[in-house]
């Protein structure tokens, strides 16, 4: 059995001493959330994981969610049900929804740390409530009042669930494809004909209704992504004052048997001229998709932190206790039969790998979450305005490398459990197929990978890039004179000039040949997240020092250095990787790749 003990130290350490929400909050007309209030929130999220969601965790998995095709019914797994009605009688739906309907406002990043803990908890639970947010989001931006009045009072106060209807069988990360149409009506709203498949949440027994956004296209719409609208559609038809009436045409026509999270229904839901209403404007769809799915895709780069850290705690406590082989200087503890695993370096090794990505990209998580809270309630329109281009070129960072760690670790906890990892019971395979979705949902690792350095780079001439690099810049300035932190400063300082120009190389090769961009693109994802983290790993040092608690400053100290010293050198790789060009990619014809 694979146990979870919330991080509630470590959450408290990133927000409080690293990031400093506090003085933010003030500033952004939330000072009421002070240090109490956030270790209260914490303390009481981890009781309500760590005694409610990850005890269904592994029973989930094993029984699954349930399908009835006579009724298009999809049950949960045993408990689930109860812990969603315990889950909403805490108040955690609607933790940082608007006051106005029913939420409490409280900060994104704040509730970024209370997901985390959801994720680590029992990822699959974690994916009812998931679109729920995201579609909180979308409402909130793009609804009309009559719209937030019916829908999204209901999805806050946790009665009802939203989803993301996107995907079709023949268009997943290309959404100019798809076919689903949305008729006109003499009454203002549409009816909604189509296939979605792989829709998360799309049925289940645990609200009284559904409420699913879906992208459609209008009779007249142009062609590709510019012809695109969004719809709500409930299952159960709603009256504009609230009351629920008939059942809506739209119905749940299968779920997929897949390789992990086996509790998160993923549904095929068929739209047979469903009850729809605009939201937005006709054609505009994606833009407001795309604020769902930039918090889900915030979101879905929690999932693989929770991941993470989950991992590193079993593989950490199991490595403690299991005795194999003597250590390499000698027998570390002779009384015993063998030494324990922990003793081993390359055991280590992979310990701090997942120690390290857990607490660096906590802090990575955090800060893009921060960045939403700073773009929605700064005072100064041009503190909102670099916070999203903050926000909008971190997004793909946290969501592609935070899931793509999440696979590596998961596997190198596995690992440390050898054939114990690999058999059911310490529920460490589930931890690895569980990870699996992550680089895949909510847009590939590869799709993450174009938006950062196609979009949020290029096209965007580097404006987000640009802020983090500036943040990078006033850190080592700062510190220059500090003694404590010029292992980290003066590396530090050169990774950051290394990447910006990297990042001008990649343009100018991209001018010449736009292949160069797809060839470069993954690569400098993780390029990019290796940076990153080291900025976070050296301030962490730096807070650590900071707080006058020497375990907490050794600690930090000895993960960061393993961060430079180990993790850190992997963008030697990416950039002699980028340098070779698109060249060794597209020599070979297409049909030169079979064997
Ligand atoms: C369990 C699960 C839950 C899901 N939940 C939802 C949901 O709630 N709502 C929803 O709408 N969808 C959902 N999805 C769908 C998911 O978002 C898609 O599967 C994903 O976006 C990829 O689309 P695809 O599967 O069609 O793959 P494809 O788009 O066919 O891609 C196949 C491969 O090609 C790569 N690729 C594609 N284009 C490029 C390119 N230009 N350059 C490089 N590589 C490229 C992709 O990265 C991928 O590796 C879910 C899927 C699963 C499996």
């Amino acid at each position: 059995m694979n146990h979870y003990k919330a991080p509630v130290q470590d959450l408290r350490f990133a927000l409080l001493d690293v990031l400093g929400v506090e003085s933010v909050y003030a500033r952004i007309g939330a000072g009421a959330v002070g240090a109490d209030i956030i270790e209260a929130v914490l303390e009481e999220a981890a009781r309500f994981n760590e005694t409610v969601l990850a005890p269904l965790n592994q029973s989930g998995d094993q029984e699954g969610c349930h399908f009835d095709p006579d009724s298009g019914r999809v049950t949960t797994p045993r408990g689930f049900k109860e812990a969603y009605r315990q889950f909403v009688e805490g108040g955690w739906s609607g933790l940082t929804a608007p006051e106005a309907y029913g939420g409490q406002h409280l900060p994104e990043s704040l509730g970024a740390a209370v997901k985390e803990m959801i994720d680590a908890a029992n990822l699959a639970w974690g994916n009812y409530p998931l679109l729920s947010h995201g579609a909180t989001e979308a409402l909130k931006h793009h609804g009309e009042d009559w719209q937030k009045e019916v829908f999204l009072r209901p999805i806050v106060e946790g009665r009802w669930t939203g989803t993301m209807c996107l995907t079709e069988p023949h268009c997943g990360s290309d959404l100019g494809l798809l076919k689903t149409r949305a008729e006109p009506g003499p009454d203002g709203t549409y009816t909604v004909t189509g296939t979605k498949i792989f829709i998360t949440a799309g049925e289940h027994d645990l609200t009284e209704n559904i409420v699913h956004l879906v992208l459609a296209r209008l009779p007249d719409a142009p062609p590709g992504t510019r012809g695109i609208s969004l719809f709500i559609v409930p299952k159960i038809r709603t009256a504009r004052d609230g009351t629920l009436g008939e059942p809506n045409r739209v119905r749940c026509g299968s779920i997929e048997h897949k390789m992990g999270i086996h509790a998160s229904a993923t549904c095929v839901m068929n739209f047979d001229g469903a009850e729809g209403y605009l939201i937005g404007q006709p054609n505009k769809g994606l833009q407001a998709m795309f604020t769902m799915m930039n918090t889900a895709r915030l979101a879905v780069g929690i999932q693989g932190l929770g991941l993470i850290e989950r991992a590193a705690q079993n593989a950490a406590a199991y490595a403690r206790d299991r005795l194999q082989m003597r250590s390499l200087a000698g027998p570390k503890y002779p009384d015993r039969p063998a030494d324990p695993l922990v003793v081993h370096p390359d055991i280590r090794r992979m310990l701090l790998t997942c120690r390290t990505l857990a607490e660096g990209g906590r802090l990575l998580a955090l800060h893009a979450a921060l960045q939403v809270d700073l773009m929605e309630r700064a005072p100064d329109p041009k503190e909102r305005e670099a916070a999203a281009e903050l926000l909008g070129f971190l997004t793909p960072i946290v969501k592609g490398c935070l899931t793509e760690w999440s696979i590596e670790c998961t596997y190198h906890a596995l690992q440390c459990f050898g054939g114990h990892g690999y058999v059911r019971e310490w529920g460490m395979e589930q931890l690895a197929r569980d990870a699996r979705i992550t680089t895949i949902y909510e847009g590939t690792t590869q799709i993450q990978a174009l938006d950062l350095i196609g979009r949020k780079v290029i096209q965007l001439q580097g404006a987000g890039l640009k802020r983090f690099l500036g943040l990078i810049v006033e850190f080592c300035t700062a510190q220059t004179g500090n003694p404590a932190l010029a292992e980290f400063v003066a590396p530090l300082a050169q990774a950051a000039q290394d990447w910006q120009q990297l990042t001008m190389e990649i343009s100018r090769r991209v001018m010449e040949d736009p292949q160069e961009l797809g060839a470069a693109a993954v690569d400098y994802l993780f390029y990019s997240g290796y940076v990153a983290l080291a900025y976070w790993w050296a301030r962490a040092v730096e807070a650590a020092d900071r707080v006058g608690d020497a375990r907490l400053a050794a600690q930090k100290r000895a993960r960061a250095r393993f961060h430079f010293q180990r993790l850190l050198p992997r963008t030697l790789a990416h950039a002699a990787a980028i340098r070779s060009g698109a060249g060794n990619l597209m020599a070979l014809a297409d049909d030169e790749l079979a064997p």
